[in-house]
């Protein structure tokens, strides 16, 4: 076993405890996956409303904070995760989700919020907390993004720091007067080097050009953010930082995704005895309340929003009802998406159902009983749903994007010849390429000796944690050995 490392990780989110998308089931994945190799990681998480009541062996600890007197701190495990729990009740203690408030529209002091947890985050990296001395900071996201500047600007150095962008599209963008309130020094507002992005405090720009290194959840998605359609602002600063940026693939969950081993699907099956989907999909078809169709039963698990290309299936579900497949769609988001979708199943009775809200077992289910998921995103970082597909032998149908093209082999005839093929790959942000992706899906479905090979091969495909931990932990190392 190689020396030990220990590692202070900082989000907003970690699965189970608090989830919004796929950023908390990567934080809440890593600890476990990076155990075996010798990493041992601690999670810095805000104490949202009813956190600190999980945590077993609570002990509390007040951290002084420069200019700031002390914060209140609350370590212990939960789920098996080692957390400190940040507790600002004034900032988190409150009802609603973790950015967004119970009647909708942001927290209006989001940046606030962050910004202290990323001010007590280089405080932990910086000075450590009861013994435990981080050697490397790993931060996720916008929300904490300012750990490596307030390291270099507050702490005046600390350990290395890695930045994973989940996804580019949420960036912390606040005026210019904030840069006092967030305690940070005129010093960092600059725009080469800095904070300042178009006259405003960017958290995630900041973040990217002060940090050592700075990865991304999928190596074509670290491809196309350094391309103006896909940066959204930052891609100059990613092509100026490309030495140091790189794409680490997402796994998942092996345990808690097992379809022989799941108790909300309606009985075990695997690559080996596939018999037991049949049933899931008796069940989700009547959950549904779908007539289980002679094609393919596709299912959707997503956030309702423009990014998902949810539009553009809207569009081409004629086609897919046509086909005799069916389509189940679990899904909430954006309230014109929802309509439109329960629209659908009015107009579609029988043949597309759909239920909104947010559903942890009835997304198991889905991935149980669906014959393939779409997936039509504009663009994807990395996407876990394809990879729970993968798993359940639920090809995904998918827009050739970020780490969906890098994780689903598309079934070309050679492909689908040389047994190498999972789901079916197409242009994005296209009703048309969509709807004849979900065609070419329904003419493989019906040649059920290529449809099973398919779900075989997928089935078998690793998506597990095992590879991209072993490339974490040797980052980690790297950072700091550097
Ligand atoms: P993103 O993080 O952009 O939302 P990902 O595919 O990376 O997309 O992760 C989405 C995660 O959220 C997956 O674990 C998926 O199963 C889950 N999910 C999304 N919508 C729902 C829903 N309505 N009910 C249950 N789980 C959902």
């Amino acid at each position: 076993m190689p020396e030990p490392v220990r590692v202070l990780s900082v989000a907003s989110e970690c699965a189970p405890l608090v989830k919004t998308g796929g950023l908390a089931d990567v934080v809440g994945a890593l600890p476990g996956a990076l155990a075996g190799h010798a990493v041992e990681m601690r999670v810095l998480l805000p104490a949202y409303r009813g956190l600190a009541g999980r945590l077993r062996g609570p002990e509390r600890i007040s951290l002084p904070i420069s200019g700031n007197g002390a914060v209140e701190l609350i370590v212990g495990t939960a789920d098996g995760l080692a957390l400190i729990l940040l507790d600002a009740p004034e900032l988190y203690d409150r009802e609603g989700g973790p950015y967004v408030q119970p009647g909708g529209g942001d927290w209006p002091d989001n940046a606030a919020r962050f910004g202290l947890l990323a001010r007590v985050g280089a405080r932990i990296a910086a000075g450590g907390l009861a013994g435990w001395v981080p050697d490397a900071v790993h931060v996720h996201d916008w929300q904490a993004a300012l750990v490596p500047v307030y390291l270099r600007a507050v702490e005046e150095g600390g350990p290395p720091t890695l930045l994973t962008i989940h996804n580019i599209a949420f960036q912390g963008i606040y005026p210019a007067g904030f840069l006092a309130t967030l305690g940070l020094p005129r010093s960092v507002w600059r725009t080469e080097g800095g904070v300042e992005f178009w006259g405003h405090v960017g958290f995630l720009k900041g973040g990217l050009a002060m940090a050592d290194r700075i990865s991304t959840v999928s190596a074509a998605y670290a491809e196309e953010l350094t391309s103006p359609a896909f940066g959204l602002g930052l891609d100059g600063l990613l092509r100026a930082r490309a030495g140091v940026f790189r794409g680490i693939l997402n796994g998942i969950d092996m345990a808690v995704w097992d379809p022989a081993n799941d108790p909300h699907i309606a009985a075990p099956f695997s690559a080996q005895r596939p018999a037991g989907k049949a049933r899931s999909r008796t069940e989700l078809a009547e959950r549904f309340g779908l007539e289980p169709p002679p094609g393919p039963l596709f299912v959707v698990v997503s956030r309702m929003t423009r990014q998902k290309g949810l539009d553009l299936l809207l569009e081409a579900l004629p086609a897919l009802v046509d086909r005799g497949a069916a389509l189940a769609v679990l899904g909430s988001g954006e309230r014109d998406l929802e309509a439109g979708f329960t629209a659908a199943a009015a107009a579609y009775r029988g043949h597309v159902g759909v239920v909104t809200g947010y559903d942890e077992p009835l997304s198991h289910l889905c991935q149980g009983g669906g014959d393939a998921i779409l997936i039509p995103s504009r663009f994807e970082p990395c996407g876990l749903t394809q990879l729970y597909g993968l798993r359940y032998g639920t090809l995904p149908v998918a827009a050739r994007t970020g780490g969906l093209g890098d994780t689903v082999i598309d079934a070309t005839p050679m492909a689908v010849r040389s047994k190498a093929a999972t789901g079916v790959l197409h242009a994005p942000d296209s009703a048309d390429a969509l709807a004849r992706a979900i065609d070419r899906a329904c003419d493989l479905f019906a040649d059920r000796s290529v449809w099973r090979q398919m779900r075989r091969t997928a089935m078998k495909q690793d998506v597990s944690w095992d590879a991209s931990a072993a490339d974490y932990a040797g980052l980690y190392r790297e950072m700091v050995a550097a």
